[in-house]
């Protein structure tokens, strides 16, 4: 199979090819360009057709986009897996990458629709208000960059890797041009033509890259990003491009990391944490043959365990069955090819010039010609003075064990890893817990506890979750990518919007207080989804609060707190006047002025944001409500999701409580 690139809306066949080869076997699985394609028409085309067309929807319409291109992949995956087992992945590898990355388009899908508007616009924050009377107010908005994201990817994840980047990139509404490393670049081929034949790509928005950029990051300008996975020189030779520092083309870069896994003080062979590091520290050295960014590269745990981890270890590792992929009883595949196999060897020769071998698994005769490394695994007695342990990345079955006396020296060895993207803390004492953030978070950009109340529900050391950020400082490249909405924002731009509130509302979308509303033409609780307008409200009839209704309403609930039922000592607390209304019932009395009681278009009050209450109500005081549409969000064909601004105000007109109302209102 000769590899295409998808460029400009055409799959290109390369001028020249070189051959791919199944890692296991050595037959040629594929032949991949070695000469780039037409790279400034392709950023071209991103950036005229791909960018408008993306950004002609919202970010809801983008998240349904996802959501197509998830259930196609989904049913087609099986194809994907058949190519999985030529990159030395098992059908368990193959499932980390192929389900984690189709799982993470649906998640994103998901927290498109409820982490992000119904529009074009991200209100990034509260809105600040810069005036004393407030006829000036600032928000910060994130819109898409108007150019395109060029993805460089690692080989150790051909579908995950494109997928959680796309993912991002999509919903921001910016188009993406993918770079999958060479080595298994024909897994992420059929997973882009799969998307692809889908059609549910829109014109320009993905392409795809097979073999070398060629020039592509001396043509990217300032609307551009890369975000590059791979390792740490060829990310500090890429973002050293001049073109990219001469334009300050964002450059997000996920490189190696040498992850750590602490076993705390508590954690004593018997306990469940100590069956739980065993079992995740043995998955973590097999699992894709130890290719993984976040693979547990260091075990650190207290001296007098040591060798009954070593031990017990050992005995997990030897039991791992090493052979073909293809093989279901196989539990270590291969590495990706034999240029891996060769560096791995040499990575590990250097930790163990410095290490004792705990123990070193032996290689199948029958194997010894495809890309198979038996696990090695070393112990380093003194880590505070060893250098290779702590900065040599062997990208295979390897770790090493390491003594520490005490939490600080714990976390010292951790932080020597010089920034790395996980460590996991097996541990039930909360001191233990506490003191790891404190020491550790710095160097770390996740940290992953798992003790027995966690048990089974723990996501796994090495799982990135697209709810969680994922990345590292230093060494592992200080980018960040995922982490829900955080990751869609590294591909828009944030700015300072600073207006009167009514023009702040005509930008956002969003009703914001001090803008003039409009006069409902009728009661907004008889108005559909459709009909109802951003500003629209209505002013209720007032009604007096009594003392009566006070006290009933404490009876009634309960809640016969002291500010409510005794003069004097409501008197003598700094903030009421003497007895006052409870908060509650001044919201059960706004409701009962603001609803319209016939069956109507509002199916459901879902909630309520931001309840705050700012002046004390006394018995015999008039209260009414403002309720004011403030923002809309289609939900589905039947109904929507309305946000009321809801204010309380006394007969003074001063207000007294605020909140966001929600509703669902049908269409
Ligand atoms: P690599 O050799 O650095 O290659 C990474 C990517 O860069 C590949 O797509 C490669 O393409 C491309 N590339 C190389 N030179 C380039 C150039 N001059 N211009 C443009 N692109 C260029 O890394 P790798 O061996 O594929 O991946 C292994 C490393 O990735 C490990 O160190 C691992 O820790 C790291 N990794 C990190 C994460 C993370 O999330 N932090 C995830 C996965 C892997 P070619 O293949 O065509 O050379």
């Amino acid at each position: 199979m000769l590899l295409t690139s998808y460029a400009a809306g055409e799959w290109v066949k390369p001028e020249a090819a070189r051959p791919l080869h199944d890692a296991a076997t050595g037959a040629v699985v594929a032949e991949c360009g070695t000469v780039a394609p037409d790279v400034e028409a392709m950023a071209d085309h991103a950036r005229r057709v791909g960018g408008p067309a993306l950004r002609a929807y919202g970010f809801h319409d983008r998240a349904r986009m996802l959501k197509a291109l998830a259930t196609a992949l989904n049913e087609r995956k099986e194809e994907l897996y058949a190519l999985s087992f030529a990159t030395g992945a098992t059908r368990g590898d193959g499932a980390v990458d192929i389900e984690g990355g189709i799982g993470t388009l649906f998640s994103y899908a998901s927290q498109g629709r409820k982490g992000l508007p119904d529009g074009k616009i991200y209100i990034d924050g509260a809105v600040e208000s810069l005036s004393r009377s407030g006829a000036f107010k600032g928000v910060h908005v994130a819109v898409p960059l108007r150019g395109v994201a060029v993805a460089i990817n690692a080989f150790n994840f051909p579908v995950w890797g494109m997928l959680e980047k796309l993912a991002q990139t999509m919903l921001a509404g910016v188009p993406i041009i993918v770079k999958p490393a060479t080595e298994t670049s024909y897994l992420t081929h059929a997973c882009f033509r799969i998307m692809v034949e889908s059609g549910f790509l829109p014109a320009g928005a993905a392409q795809l890259i097979c073999g070398p950029v060629g020039n592509l990051l001396d043509r990217l300008g300032p609307q551009d990003a890369v975000s590059f996975t791979g390792s740490a020189a060829t990310a500090a030779k890429l973002k050293a491009n001049p073109n990219l520092l001469k334009n300050a083309v964002r450059f997000h870069a996920e490189q190696d990391s040498l992850n750590a896994a602490i076993l705390g003080p508590d954690a004593a062979p018997g306990t469940p944490e100590w069956e739980m590091a065993l079992r995740e520290a043995a998955r973590e050295i097999t699992v894709k043959a130890g290719q993984k960014c976040t693979a547990i590269r260091r075990i650190l745990l207290p001296r007098a365990h040591l060798d009954a981890f070593g031990a017990a270890l050992s005995e997990w590792l030897a039991a791992a069955r090493m052979g073909d992929p293809r093989d279901e009883a196989t539990r270590l595949g291969a590495l990706a090819g034999l240029g891996q196999k060769a560096d791995v060897a040499a990575a590990a020769a250097s930790i163990g010039a410095e290490c004792e071998t705990v123990w070193r698994g032996e290689t199948p005769a029958a194997l010894e010609a495809g890309a198979f490394l038996a696990p090695i695994l070393f112990r380093c007695d003194d880590p505070l003075h060893a250098k290779a342990p702590h900065e040599v990345e062997a990208f295979g079955p390897v770790a090493t064990l390491m003594p520490y006396e005490g939490a600080e020296e714990a976390a010292e060895i951790a932080n020597r890893g010089g920034g790395a993207l996980v460590a996991s803390v097996f541990t039930h004492d909360e001191g233990f817990a506490a003191a790891m953030v404190e020491e550790a978070a710095a160097w770390h950009g996740r940290l992953y506890f798992a003790d027995r109340d966690a048990g089974k529900e723990a996501t796994g050391h090495g799982a990135p979750v697209p709810l969680m950020t994922h990345g590292g400082p230093g060494r592992a490249g200080g980018g960040e990518e995922l982490g829900g909405v955080r990751g869609v924002l590294h591909y828009m731009q944030r700015t300072a919007v600073q207006a009167s509130p009514r023009l702040l509302s005509a930008i956002t979308g969003t009703y914001l207080a001090g803008a003039p509303g409009k006069a409902a033409p009728a009661h907004p609780f008889t108005r559909r989804f459709g009909e109802l307008e951003i500003g629209e409200t209505i002013l209720t009839p007032s009604r007096t609060v009594t003392l009566e209704d006070i006290e009933h309403f404490a009876h009634f609930t309960g809640d016969t707190f002291y500010a409510h039922m005794d003069e004097a000592a409501a008197k003598a607390n700094p903030f009421f006047p003497g007895r006052v209304a409870h908060g509650y019932l001044l919201l059960s009395f706004a409701a009962g002025l603001f609803v319209h009681p016939d069956p109507g278009p509002v199916l459901a009050n879902t909630g309520l944001n931001g309840l705050s209450f700012q002046k004390p109500v006394s018995p015999g005081e008039e209260i009414a409500a403002h309720l004011t549409v403030k923002r809309k969000t289609r939900r589905n064909d039947s109904y929507g999701e309305v946000a009321w601004e809801v204010r309380i105000v006394n007969a003074a007109g001063e207000q007294v409580a605020e909140y966001e109302l929600l509703t669902m209102v049908a269409h």
